[in-house]
């Protein structure tokens, strides 16, 4: 299946006489015959539910199809896109490892790596997505577990060079993890570019109407966990889960079920089934939703270009614009479109950013970004406001700097809307 019809069909299967929409099976329990059972669910050598912790049928069903999406084995829906992050990370990661991560990512995910998992004991070094491939492989040490980045980063809308971080994390025998969350399956498929595990905040396009938060880690079955003898928590025995060594009986789906069984188990961010249900029908209009986004991105950039002119607007940053700093990565990476987002300065620095957003009247200012209505936010005064200057311009974030999130309503009303705030500035 083409992915425009995987949206709508993968994942839940209805069988003869079952509901044709997929059903929220709001219960935390499973009822079994015998404790025998429920033993060999427990001993995972059988395939069912039985503690709504671990899986859920609603979940599962939403979990097969972002699977699926990205060209994966096997998902784990997590309760938000910073869970996903965190489980990526801790699932191969413990104190006095090492994670080689690109500078351009969402500042949530910034002060999770840089504040709590170091507190924890993981080492990061951040570095320019624009690095070499020597430096980029000089940044590596004995102790690096793997290589993090974001697709399309929020909010600096840097692209990832992923066959280039792909490289490097293989020749020091480690995976890489791409938060694939601004450019979504729709528009680019990084295991299609050597990535290993897929992570994403499910919160913004996929879900697509800010209803449900969620996030989501896909195993894309290829990384070699045995080769380099680097993850002996997926080689060896797992004590804690029954003596399981998760390469040996999950082959292809070791990192995937190692998740569910260990971290999922033990911290417990799942994501409910009522918020899996309001995914899927998101994902249902993933493609469709794209399309206009890209559509609607573009008008807006090319019209925010246009606005140089007369100097209301200093710089405009949009993958696809042909003035991208990196239009060969976005024609690579994403041929058919990037997102909705678009960053830009408006003239009078921080201050003309504030004026300008309130004088907005259909782009709400939300701290919200990719969904179907129309939004602006001032990283600089919200979502990054705890960052230094320099950690601000590390994230590649600059104090005028606005996001703005271009929904799927018409282009020239969105315009409009910006013409009549910049004529107030
Ligand atoms: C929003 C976001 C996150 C965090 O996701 P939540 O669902 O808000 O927890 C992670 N990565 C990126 C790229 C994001 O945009």
């Amino acid at each position: 299946m083409r992915i425009e019809t995987k949206c709508v069909q993968s994942g839940y299967k209805p069988e003869n006489g079952q509901p044709r929409v997929l059903p929220i099976v709001q219960s935390t329990t499973f009822k079994y015959d015998s404790a025998g059972d429920m033993g060999a669910l427990f001993d995972l050598s059988a395939d069912g539910f039985f503690y709504t912790r671990l899986a859920n049928p609603t979940v599962d069903a939403v979990e097969k199809k972002i699977a699926d999406l990205e060209g994966g084995v096997l998902a784990v829906m997590t309760a938000s896109g910073q869970a996903a992050s965190t489980y990526s990370i801790l699932n191969i990661c413990k104190a006095g490892d090492h994670v080689v991560c690109s500078a351009a990512i969402y500042g949530g995910t910034f002060n999770l790596f840089n504040k709590t998992l170091r507190d924890l004991g993981i080492d990061f070094t951040f570095v320019s997505p624009e690095i070499t491939a020597e430096e980029l492989d000089a940044a590596f040490k004995p102790n690096t577990k793997c290589v993090f980045g974001e697709t399309i980063s929020n909010p600096s809308l840097d692209v990832l060079d992923i066959e280039l971080f792909a490289n490097a994390a293989h020749a020091h025998g480690v995976p890489l993890i791409v938060d694939n969350t601004f450019a979504t399956p729709a528009n680019c498929r990084p295991f299609e570019f050597g990535a290993d595990i897929v992570a994403h905040s499910t919160t913004k396009y996929m879900d697509g109407h800010a209803c449900a938060l969620g996030g989501v880690v896909v195993d894309s079955g290829n990384f070699d966990w045995e080769a380099s003898g680097k993850f002996p928590m997926l080689t060896t025995p797992d004590e804690s889960y029954h003596g399981v060594t998760y390469t040996k009986a999950f082959g292809r789906a070791a990192y995937a079920v190692k998740m569910r069984a260990h971290i999922m188990r033990d911290i417990g961010a799942m994501q409910s089934p009522q918020n899996a249900f309001l995914l899927n029908i998101g994902l249902e209009t993933l493609c469709l939703r794209m399309e206009r986004h890209c559509a609607n991105g573009m008008a807006v950039a090319q019209y925010l270009e246009s606005r140089m002119k007369d100097g209301k607007i200093t710089w405009v940053n949009y993958p696809g614009l042909p003035s991208y700093k990196n239009a060969d990565l976005v024609s690579k990476y994403l041929p058919h479109g990037s997102c909705g987002v678009i960053s830009f300065g408006v003239a009078g620095g921080r201050e003309g950013a504030v004026r300008f957003m309130e004088g907005l009247k259909l782009a709400a200012i939300v701290t919200h970004v990719a969904d179907a209505r129309t939004c602006v936010l001032h990283p600089a005064s919200t979502t990054h406001r705890q960052l230094s200057d320099r950690e601000l311009i590390e994230c590649g974030v600059t104090p005028d700097l606005i996001r703005f999130s271009v929904g799927i309503e018409n282009a020239a009303d969105i315009i409009e809307d910006i013409e009549s705030a910049l004529a107030q500035i």
